[in-house]
């Protein structure tokens, strides 16, 4: 460890790169606007229990990956390791019952004690939305479909698989949790310890193991579909005929359970196979219970997440910057200066050449991709003008100071 290192699985995020984060989150927020989201910003940290009572006792993120603390008042607290748990709490301390259905999108850090991989951080960034107070299947058809249309918008979606399960309803669940202990118990020997310990406390999570072991015991594990109630088969079919409709190929993954206790119904996850072991970009599901057992009025929900480090991996090329404008004082410095203000304040992005004699200015204003040079100074300025080259063709005029932004417009 050393002071002067960023903890590990902490990442500063250079100009580059936080202008792909950028149009990642940006991208996501358009569009979630055109669905009728608007933005919610809750706390990076919460009271721990906000996270523990909901994100299960047995769950990965609870067990082994949160930041936890005591503060100065001796309060337990968490910094966030997702989005879910601290608008459900935002919902029920504001009391914005009253204003259901609620659709709202976030953005922000999320912070989990992970091995840092490509992909996997301890502080990473998620873009994510919660659709809550609508219990019909459009929900679900609807925010998969937000999904799908925000990697259409990033241009990634040719490198993204949309898989799709249903975890029925509570009676649908029990009847399965039965089946799948039984069958479990009868393959202990071949459990990881972690698998037996959840085995015991929620047997679901075994399907979730990343222990290759217990994944090969899991291969053949009952299905969830063989024990869908009625409600809850009508609930996924509709669901997966809405998507059908609407053109959005998912593949049904009898496997896929959520890593969090609050699911239901749907969940679903966007995976790819372009970034390795972190395939999965964006997941979430159906959370009905979740207000209700926090101790908020029932109110069913669905949502989900995006991580926006894997997003940004994915997408083809960096955003460009505009091109500048250098401005480059000969002589007098100040009249260059009052030029710049002049010019940034009508809309230009303007590099001041700062210092060497007019051909190291002119090789910084390559340097920055400058499509145009402000030269200011010597007999032009005398005669209240400035000499103007395209860096691009290489050619020079006089323009009169008056008429300068007019001339300039043909360069944005
Ligand atoms: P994984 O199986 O990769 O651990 P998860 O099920 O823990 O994912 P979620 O809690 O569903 O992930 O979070 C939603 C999304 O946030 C993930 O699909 C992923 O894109 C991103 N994400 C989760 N954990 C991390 C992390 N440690 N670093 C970077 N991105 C992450
Ligand atoms: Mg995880």
């Amino acid at each position: 460890m050393s002071a002067l290192q960023p903890v590990r699985g902490t990442h500063d995020l250079l100009p580059e790169e936080t202008r792909r984060h950028r149009r990642v989150e940006e991208v996501a927020f358009e569009i979630a606007r055109r669905y009728g989201f608007g933005e919610i910003a809750t706390p990076i940290f919460e009271f721990t229990e906000v996270f523990s009572r909901t994100l299960g006792e047995t769950s990965d993120v609870v067990t082994k990956e949160m930041y936890t603390f005591a503060d100065r008042s001796g309060d337990s607290i968490t910094l966030r390791p997702e989005g879910t748990a601290g608008v459900a709490r935002a919902f029920i301390s504001g009391g914005l019952s009253q204003h259901l259905p609620l659709k709202l999108f976030y953005r922000g850090p999320m912070f989990r004690h992970e091995r840092p991989q490509k992909g996997r951080l301890r502080q990473f960034h998620q873009v994510g939305l919660e659709l809550l107070g609508i219990d019909s299947p459009q929900a679900d058809i609807e925010v998969i479909a937000l999904g799908a249309h925000i990697l259409d918008a990033l241009g990634v979606r040719d490198k993204v698989t949309i898989e799709i399960n249903t975890l029925g309803d509570g009676e649908s669940r029990a009847a399965y949790r039965g089946a799948l202990v039984a069958y479990l118990s009868g393959h202990k020997h071949r459990l990881s310890q972690e698998s037996l310990e959840r085995l015991e406390r929620n047997p679901l999570r075994v399907l979730d193991s990343k222990d290759e072991g217990d994944r090969a015991v899991v291969t053949d594990a009952p299905l969830f579909s063989d024990y869908l109630n009625e409600t809850s088969r009508g609930f996924f079919d509709r669901v997966l005929g809405g998507l059908e409709a609407l053109g959005l190929a998912a593949t049904v993954n009898p496997r896929l359970v959520r890593g969090l206790d609050y699911y239901c119904h749907t969940a679903f996850e966007f995976t790819t196979t372009a970034l390795g072991a972190q395939g999965t970009v964006l997941a979430g599901g159906r959370y009905d219970g979740l207000i209700g057992q926090m101790g908020g009025p029932s109110t069913p929900g669905i949502g989900w997440a995006a991580g926006v480090e894997r997003l940004s991996m994915l997408l083809d090329a960096t955003p460009p910057t505009e091109r500048p404008l250098a401005v480059i004082p000969l002589g007098d410095e100040d009249a260059a200066l009052r030029l710049c203000e002049r010019l940034r304040r009508a809309g230009f992005t303007v590099e001041l050449g700062y210092s060497g004699n007019l051909k190291k200015r002119l090789a910084r204003a390559n340097k920055v991709n400058a499509r145009a040079a402000v030269l200011v100074g010597g007999d032009e300025l005398a005669r209240q003008a400035v000499a103007l080259r395209d860096l691009d063709s290489g050619e020079q005029e006089e323009v009169p100071l008056r008429s300068l932004e007019e001339r300039l417009a043909r360069f944005r």
